[in-house]
């Protein structure tokens, strides 16, 4: 039995409601899955507390005629045949796998949002590390030349791909450092370029158009037949395209006009 169906059976279990073959089969799965017997566990317990919710539930008149006025049910519907009490006991059963639930959903989806590993797109991603590089919040591998940044650059990727380098020394602008930063799993080579009183960051890896963020304006190159994606947050504009299967996301305060010139003009074809 796989994990998947086993975590169906389980609330059926808790409740009794399988076949002697189905449990059976669960079992010997409980039997050797620490995480389907944890959630089972979970499960007993939520029912055990459910239960004790179900007999010990008793609500006094005043607060019973609040939450009743609360959501709108007129007083005259006030007047119960049996006390809470019963109410509780007699629709108890028939509410409790619903309301079970309901708290697992309540309690536990919440836990499941937080738990999720950050999912921001690499490429917005791209722009907070440009804060980080602005802050001086992240400290870069200085270089003598692009060159040995290039081979650190190759080596931290174990050859899988070559950062996207950018020969700007007719602007007077040079590769000043680098880093390597992994977003969502994927390793991501920065390298930033500055003189001439500007500064553009340069974030290469692997990966496809899908990439850019859905906002992005996307712009194509008939000359060179690249589409280039441009999006800005905050004061920061990029300019993503690709190359093979690498990426390549260019982060300046540049007006996004001229970094998108300075991106088509060294973008090459793959
Ligand atoms: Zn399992």
């Amino acid at each position: 039995m796989k994990c998947e169906e086993a975590q169906e059976l389980i609330t059926a279990l808790v409740d009794e409601e399988l076949s002697h073959l189905e449990r059976a089969s669960i079992e010997a799965h409980l039997g050797d899955c620490l995480r389907c017997r944890w959630a089972y566990e979970q499960e007993q317990a939520v029912k055990r507390e459910i239960h004790k919710v179900g007999v010990s539930i008793s609500v006094p008149a005043e607060l019973k005629k609040k939450i009743l006025t609360y959501h709108g049910i007129p007083p005259k519907e006030l007047e119960f045949p049996m006390g809470w009490n019963k109410m509780a006991l007699a629709v108890g059963p028939l509410l409790r796998p619903a309301f079970g639930l309901a708290i697992l959903l309540v309690v536990l989806l919440p836990m499941i949002y937080l738990m999720q590993p950050h999912t921001q797109p690499i490429s917005l991603a791209a722009l907070e590390i440009q804060e980080k590089i602005m802050g001086g919040e992240l400290s870069l591998r200085t270089a003598k030349d692009q060159n040995e940044l290039r081979h650190w650059h190759i080596r931290a990727v174990n050859g899988k791909f070559a950062p996207m380098d950018y020969d700007l020394s007719s602007m007077h602008v040079r590769p000043v450092g680098g880093g390597v930063q992994e977003i969502n799993g994927r390793k991501v080579l920065v390298t930033v370029y500055s003189g001439n009183n500007m500064s553009v960051t340069c974030f290469t890896f692997l990966g496809t158009e899908e990439d850019a963020p859905k906002s992005a304006t996307p712009f194509f190159d008939t000359a060179k037949k690249i589409k280039f994606y441009t999006f800005s947050r905050d004061r920061l504009n990029a300019v993503l395209h690709r190359e093979g299967d690498v990426i390549c996301i260019l982060v300046s305060k540049m007006p996004p006009e001229e970094l998108l010139d300075l991106a088509r003009v060294k973008a090459h074809q793959a």
